[in-house]
């Protein structure tokens, strides 16, 4: 019986009590530090160490989060492509624009070569989401980063996002705030987050990408107000 529980154990743990850290031991690993409890998870293409909760233990070693890509970041003209596509996404009108999703992966598995695709996807002007009878479940699971969009908002994570956004990967969320009259009207920002299967952490987006002209990272994310996007979006439409 006990070795039946030891083979399904998902997570192991560690403490530090060695300054560096150790070989893994599999690929989802609880990190007990002198800095706090850390999250350190492996998978093809990515491997992170994050905070899971901060605290101070005495008699064990600091350690330093760390997200690391097998290959370099993803060039800007691919996220520049992104976002002329977000730019154009809107109503014959201009005057609503819809959300976009794109899935980013290495092409044939090539760390050099990022490629992005959007999924069949049902886009309305507060959600979008990949219509799952056509999603290709092996090409999926080869997804290293997953970028939406929200038209007429800035870049936040709304609590839907927070529902869906549940598996190991990059989440990445473009806002083009536009004027009531369809005009642009702020600055595309963009801002970024690893999940290891629902526990967040947010990065500066420049760790992963390289941010185009135009664009920017979103400042530090507002914790414990995750807001709905149709909330937002009708406030910021109906002002
Ligand atoms: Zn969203």
């Amino acid at each position: 019986m006990n070795t039946t529980l030891l083979q399904l154990k998902l997570h192991r743990h560690i403490f530090m009590e060695q300054s560096e850290l150790p070989e893994m031991p599999g690929s989802l690993v609880y990190v007990i530090a002198g800095n706090g409890v850390f999250l350190w998870g492996k998978r093809d293409g990515l491997e992170a160490l994050i905070p899971v909760s901060e605290c101070t233990i005495r008699g064990l070693y600091p350690v330093a989060p760390f997200v690391r890509l097998d290959g370099p970041r993803l060039p800007s003209d691919l996220v520049d492509y992104m976002v002329q596509i977000v730019r154009r996404a809107r109503s014959e009108s201009g005057l609503v624009g819809f959300e976009c999703l794109f899935y980013l992966a290495y092409a044939a598995g090539d760390p050099q070569a990022w490629e992005v695709t959007m999924p069949s996807q049902i886009q309305t002007p507060v959600s979008v989401r990949p219509v799952l009878e056509e999603l290709d479940s092996l090409a999926y699971a080869q997804v290293l980063m997953e970028v939406h969009s929200h038209p007429a908002m800035s870049a936040f994570y709304s609590g839907t996002d927070d529902r869906d956004e549940k598996g190991f990967r990059l989440y990445g969320v473009i806002g083009l705030p536009w004027s009531p009259d369809g005009d642009q009207a702020g600055q595309v920002e963009i801002c970024m987050r690893i999940s290891i299967f629902g526990s967040y952490w947010d990065i500066p987006p420049e760790w992963v990408l390289d941010l185009p002209d135009g664009l920017v990272a979103a400042g530090p994310q507002d914790d414990g107000n995750h807001h709905e996007e149709g909330d937002t979006h009708a406030k910021e439409t109906a002002s």
